[in-house]
């Protein structure tokens, strides 16, 4: 028999894949020194109109970092659809699972003052529309090229929860970051690899006043002792804090100065997702994500404020850099 040598061929899929399953709104945002009180009107000083939507800038997020990005959701046959559609292409997310539906596009309604401090409504409309069918026919078409699923709760709660259910047994691992927190089904948690909440949604969903790491570990406890492998409770400024059922591990943030806190949520869950789709151990993958977090509070807007991946590498490698100067400092003293 002739033995020819293998051709070396190319993997068919090089890039790794992170679906998210969640929202699309389009961000009205007006910007005041501060915020009013009910019932007052006040002048402002700035105003956006952008691509939003936890969905949308989580699956924007993933993209940025390199993982090839779908989104699963809906938008209305209004005026903003183009501004979301167009915006989600802009960031090189794949929308072949995102339908037009008989509706307007959300919307979401920020107001943001001189510190940074924000307050939003969000108007789902389109987003109402997401169905478990539509989910299910998404992962049948995604099989293969995803490993990662994110998911929040802006989409209807059922069908985050089946998301939830059909991406475990797809084999994905699972991330569901529970904003905003609402009840959910108690028996979902076992489902969940990873779950990412700030110190609301923990306290809300846990009944544990999150305060501090103390706290926060407390909050993660709760997680894991119904069946999450990793509860990674945000703490803004302070940091994040991971709770294993064997370990906890404590991160500190990234020192910035912050001008809007919006979408830092959102840029630490797709930066988190595609580093563990390029599988990276977790711990890592969170270092990736706070960059990604603490560079978001640094620019105005949610979307608009997700930075590159080239950005987060150098504030990574200046804390690298950083760290090593002063371990040699210590080793000199
Ligand atoms: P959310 O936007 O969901 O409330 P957080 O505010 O906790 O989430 O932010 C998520 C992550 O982003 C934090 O764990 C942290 O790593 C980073 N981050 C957020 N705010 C700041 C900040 N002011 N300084 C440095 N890092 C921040």
């Amino acid at each position: 028999m002739k033995v020819t040598a293998m051709k070396q061929t190319e993997p068919l899929h090089l890039k790794p894949g992170v679906v998210t399953v969640g929202s699309i709104t389009a961000d009205v945002t007006a910007f005041s020194d501060r915020l009013p009180e009910p019932g007052e009107t006040l002048l402002g000083n700035g105003a956006t109109l952008a691509l939003g939507g936890k969905g949308a800038n989580q699956a924007a997020a993933a993209a940025l970092a390199g993982a090839d990005s779908y989104l699963v959701g809906c938008v209305g046959t209004d005026l903003f659809r183009s501004l979301v559609i167009e915006g989600l292409e802009g960031f090189g997310v794949d929308i072949t699972e995102v339908r037009d539906v008989n509706d307007s596009t959300g919307i979401a309604h920020i107001r943001v003052d001189a510190s940074g401090e924000n307050d939003i409504v969000i108007v789902p409309m389109a987003n109402s529309h997401l169905s478990a069918g539509q989910v299910d026919a998404a992962f049948h078409s995604l099989s293969g090229r995803v490993s990662v699923l994110l998911t929040q709760l802006e989409v209807p709660t059922a069908v985050a929860m089946h998301a939830i259910r059909a991406g475990r047994a797809a084999g994905l691992t699972v991330l569901l970051d529970p904003a905003p927190a609402a009840e959910l089904d108690p028996e979902i948690w076992p489902f969940v690899d990873v779950v990412t909440p700030n110190e609301t949604e923990a306290r809300i969903l846990t009944g544990i006043s999150v305060i501090d790491s103390a706290s926060a570990v407390e909050a993660g406890r709760w997680f894991c002792a119904r069946g999450v492998h990793s509860a990674l409770i945000t703490l803004a400024s302070a940091g994040a804090v991971l709770v294993t059922s064997d370990d906890v591990l404590h991160f500190p943030a990234f020192p910035v100065t912050a001008v809007d806190t919006t979408a830092a949520g959102d840029a630490f869950a797709g930066y988190l997702g595609a580093g563990l789709a390029e599988g990276r151990p977790l711990a890592e993958a969170i270092r990736h994500a706070m960059a990604a977090g603490a560079l978001t509070v640094t620019r105005r807007g949610a979307s608009p404020s997700l930075p590159s991946r080239s950005d987060v590498d150098t504030l990574l490698r200046e804390h690298a850099s950083a760290a090593s100067a002063a371990q040699l400092q210590h080793s000199h003293n």
